[in-house]
């Protein structure tokens, strides 16, 4: 017998009480933090957020206040269960997903973070990258990590708290400091101080963890000078990671599943098989591609990272990032006052028959794979008297699916393989027009999934795998619901035309400043 809690005088749920009891996945996330209960059969019942505010104290600088994550986190836990109504001795486990990283540096004894939260955007380590890089060091931070040496990854930032900070280095070198990714800052709290750890796939973000060896390297560590005193436990990603303490939730639950956003998406996604590939079409276009227990170098600005780390078993992945993908609507709406609302894009983009030989880059703050320049600017090629505004929607709209197409391609050239389909997720991927092009340019189906939450689902079935909730990937694969399937229908002359067109526009925008 099914029965709602509104029966029982309870708010805000939807779905029959599952008799199995529920998996709390917690997501945070770069611009909020979340907190989603999802039942047996993969459905989200009832979910809490709340925006996380980002200073930027210098041009280029990016940070948060690791307090505020901590107790916003703490705050849509609590909400989630009073809006739903199912408390803490209905959650069969906890998995958590988090901004990658982002680096939190505290104190061992007090708790207290001894600097804000340097986020993954934040640039100030450039220098220190441009040293490292006419030290030489390149090769062998690609080696060890996979990684390309940026200051995006969380190594350099973790040297500017040592070397900037007042105190901090002595502090360090006495074993006083603890680091951490956002994971590991909201485990550690959460589970009152009793465990110091992180994932493999958070790991392998920090420049300081060799993914061939799954181990924190001493000769990365040497490099930035950081004691490996500092540094967490690294435990696959699925399994136990502490009881939340009694504070935080009555009944304890385990925390058993942790993954960074990407990688839980793709774990949402069910990419469990070499060659499975997804792409999140959100601000930005991540996409991941299953290499297996294969290290895929790549020559085409790709990077090599832990896609899983489940089971027993890593699965590597090809990782690209398109800087510019849903932001180009944003921009469409926002600066240029075309359309009202990121939802009409489709509809505009469809109401012309061709592209009319308009192509738009959003090379906004560059290009990033598979072309990495920073020179690069915006450009818009081939207007006429006639263009309009749905010429300049549809060649934003198609500029997604072009730079899909591009990393995807270069993906298929680093792993010597073709994709068969890809699955989608993020608020773009809505959009049918896109996602037609994108699979009459691929030649392969495009499939939607059905949950828009793929990151917070990955992180609920990791944690679980871990206590049995669901039995093993079998199950989660055979009942993964997926959304519309577009096949490929479009005409090859007139694609290639397409590309060629897209490709001439790649070219200039990379010469508009010389
Ligand atoms: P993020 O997680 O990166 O914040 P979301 O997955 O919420 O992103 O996606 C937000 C982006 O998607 C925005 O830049 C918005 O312009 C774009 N977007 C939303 N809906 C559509 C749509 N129907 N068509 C094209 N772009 C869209």
């Amino acid at each position: 017998m099914s029965f709602s809690l509104s029966d029982l005088g309870l708010v805000d749920r939807v779905g029959p009480i599952s008799p199995s009891g529920y998996i709390m996945a917690l997501d945070s996330g770069t611009t909020s933090v979340r907190a989603i209960i999802v039942d047996e059969y993969d459905c989200i019942v009832a979910q809490a957020s709340k925006p996380i505010k980002t200073f930027y104290p210098q041009p280029g600088w990016v940070e948060q206040d690791p307090m505020e994550i901590l107790a916003s986190q703490i705050a849509v836990m609590a909400e989630v269960q009073f809006k739903s109504g199912i408390h803490s001795d209905r959650i069969a486990a906890i998995g958590l997903t988090n901004q990658r990283e982002t680096c939190i540096v505290w104190d061992r004894d007090s708790g207290q973070p001894i600097y804000n939260a340097i986020g993954w955007q934040c640039r100030r380590t450039a220098p220190i990258v441009d040293e490292l890089i006419a030290a030489g060091y390149d090769d062998m931070v690609r080696e060890k990590t996979g990684l390309k040496l940026d200051p995006y990854f969380s190594g350099t930032k973790i040297k500017w708290i040592l070397d900037n900070v007042s105190g901090a280095r002595e502090a360090a070198e006495a074993g006083e400091l603890m680091f951490g990714t956002v994971d590991t800052w909201l485990i550690y709290n959460l589970t009152g101080g009793m465990v110091y750890a992180t994932d493999c796939t958070n790991a392998s973000r920090t420049m300081l963890y060799n993914i061939n060896t799954l181990e924190w390297d001493d000769e990365l560590l040497r490099m930035l000078d950081i004691p490996r005193s500092m540094l967490p436990e690294v435990r696959w990603s699925s399994g136990d990671f502490g009881h939340v303490s009694s504070e935080v939730m009555t009944h304890m639950p385990l925390i058993a599943g942790v993954a960074g956003d990407q990688q839980a998406s793709f774990f949402g996604h069910c990419c469990f098989e070499r060659g499975d590939t997804k792409n999140t079409y959100g601000t930005g276009c991540f996409m991941l591609m299953n290499t297996g227990d294969e290290i895929v170098r790549s020559n085409n600005g790709l990077i090599s990272t832990i896609g899983i780390a489940e089971g027993g078993k890593i699965s590597y992945a090809l990782e690209g990032s398109i800087f510019h993908a849903g932001s180009v609507i944003q921009w469409l709406r926002d600066k240029l006052g075309i359309i009202s609302d990121a939802s009409e894009s489709a509809a505009i983009a469809s109401s012309v028959p061709d592209n009319d030989d308009c192509y738009l880059v959003p090379a906004f703050t560059g290009l990033g794979a598979p072309w990495w320049d920073p020179g690069a600017r915006g450009i818009i090629t081939g207007l006429t008297a006639a263009s309009d505004r749905a010429t300049l929607v549809r060649a934003a709209c198609e500029s997604m699916a072009y730079q899909s197409f591009d990393v995807l391609r270069s993906m298929e050239a680093d792993a010597h393989m073709r994709l068969s389909e890809l699955s989608v997720d993020g608020a773009a991927s809505r959009n049918e027009f896109i996602m037609q092009f994108q699979a009459d340019l691929l030649g392969i189906p495009v499939v939607q999934t059905e949950a828009v939450e793929t990151t917070a689902l990955g992180a609920a079935y990791l944690a679980g795998l871990a206590v049995g909730f669901w039995e093993d990937r079998e199950e989660l694969a055979a009942d993964h619901a997926r959304g519309k399937r577009f096949e490929p229908k479009g005409d090859e002359s007139v694609i290639a035309h397409c590309l060629s067109g897209w490709h001439d526009a790649v070219a200039r925008s990379r010469t508009v400043i010389q």
